[in-house]
């Protein structure tokens, strides 16, 4: 019997990944007594949740409209509500949880530089208060009274007072420690290798050993195809490889989440005055090592960007550029049981996937509890696809 056939350990849930679902999903099963192991193949928060942007989004981005079907537009649009309800929950485990992880909801502002830009944010509102979102298109004057920072180039904004931006080195971590104090155990540097179900429920071999468990959850960000696959589910998701960058610290004056009705740009800043820009620069996917590295065109267009919209970066110093995998849905997370395999549960968040962790870890954990969701979770199911 070799040393990955030895019996390693033995649970009620094993919850594969700790990104900020995996965490998340521990964090709420285990507040409720419930008995819970996450494992990683690396370290907890090394992924896309340590890798993102912080920001956490409540309306409509505009590359969804350059990006995606039709069909996918009206996914995310009926996917609002969520985001409203994740903007609770972080706010919730802000008041909940030890960690300090630098939560801010100042509100986020769409910005725009033409009046076609400001006839596109003018039709998004539509469909974003339909969906009962709170959002209003602020004229140049109230944009510069409200975030003076901004370019003088800035002729409106749409501004959404839910949203916000925290640490992403942070957050992740403050809820694993929250799920440990809870009763959550976690093994770090434990990647599974193959899983098999049997009438007592699943034989996880993993490269430590076997973990016997009676329920699992796929919280493995990109890598969820993979492990539904060892099931035999297919999970149609797609990837895009996007970088970020950082600054040097500045006097604090960026108090919003700030993007664009038509350029690839967020920015914001953080707890020590660094601001943070990203929004979705491609990045290039290496095979030989599997993770993906940053492009200079890529800095470079996304620094031409921010400098535009906000003149005080063209005197800042980049300290720091990374790159992540997005893990990409039909718009809307895919969650729950899945039908045919009972004990087997997917956590996928749609993309924004920082902003919807906990709120998607909450309801995974009230799933495995077998409790009424509080949240119509029917259009998230994975039946949608068969
Ligand atoms: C550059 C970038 C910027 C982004 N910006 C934002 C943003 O500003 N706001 C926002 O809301 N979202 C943003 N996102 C999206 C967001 O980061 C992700 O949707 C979210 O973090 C996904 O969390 P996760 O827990 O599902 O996955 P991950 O954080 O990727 O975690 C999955 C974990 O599973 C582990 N794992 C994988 N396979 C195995 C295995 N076989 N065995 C054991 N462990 C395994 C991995 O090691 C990893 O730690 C961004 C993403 C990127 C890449």
């Amino acid at each position: 019997m070799g040393e990955r056939d030895e019996v390693l350990d033995e649970t009620d849930v094993l919850i594969v990944g700790g990104g900020v679902i995996g965490c998340a999903t521990a964090y709420y099963f285990a507040r409720e007594g419930g008995e819970c192991l996450v494992i990683d193949r690396t370290d907890l928060n090394t992924e896309a949740s340590g890798r993102n942007a912080g920001s956490l989004h409540v309306q409509l981005q505009s590359m969804v409209f350059k990006e995606d079907t039709e069909t996918v537009i009206l996914a995310r649009e009926e996917t609002l509500p969520l985001f409203m309800e994740a903007g609770r929950t972080w706010k919730q485990l802000d008041a909940e949880l030890d960690d300090d992880f630098e939560l801010s909801v100042e509100g986020g502002l769409m910005v725009a530089e033409t009046e076609e830009q400001v006839r596109f944010m003018e039709q998004k509102l539509e469909r974003e208060r339909r969906q009962g979102i709170d959002v209003e298109i602020l004229d140049q004057a109230q944009v510069q009274a409200l975030a003076p920072y901004l370019s003088e180039r800035i002729i409106a904004a749409e501004h959404c007072p839910h949203e916000g931006k925290l640490n992403p080195l942070l957050a992740t971590l403050a809820l694993a420690r929250g799920a440990e104090a809870a009763g959550a155990r976690i093994r770090r540097h434990t990647e599974l290798l193959s899983l098999e179900r049997d009438n007592q429920g699943f034989e996880a071999r993993t490269d430590r050993g076997v973990i016997r468990a009676r329920r699992v959850v796929n919280a493995a960000g990109p890598r969820t195809p993979a492990i539904a696959g060892m099931m035999g589910i297919d999970l149609p998701v797609n990837y895009k490889c996007i970088q970020g960058t950082i600054t040097e610290p500045t006097a604090a004056v960026v108090k919003h989440l700030v993007y664009h009705a038509d350029r690839i740009l967020t920015f914001k800043q953080v707890g020590n005055g660094n601001l943070l820009i990203g929004g979705g620069w491609p990045a290039q996917f290496d095979p030989e090592t599997g993770y993906p590295h940053v492009l200079r065109q890529s800095i470079e267009s996304n620094m031409w960007v921010a400098m535009l919209i906000m003149p005080e970066v063209a005197h800042l110093r980049l300290i720091r550029c990374w790159a992540g995998v997005n893990l990409k849905t039909d718009g809307r997370p895919i969650l729950g049981e899945a039908p045919g395999f009972p004990g087997f549960f997917n956590a996928v968040p749609a993309d924004a996937g920082m902003t919807l962790g906990p709120v998607t870890g909450r309801l995974v954990a009230e799933m495995l509890w077998g409790k009424n969701a509080t949240f119509d979770l029917s259009r998230f199911s994975i039946e949608r696809f068969s």
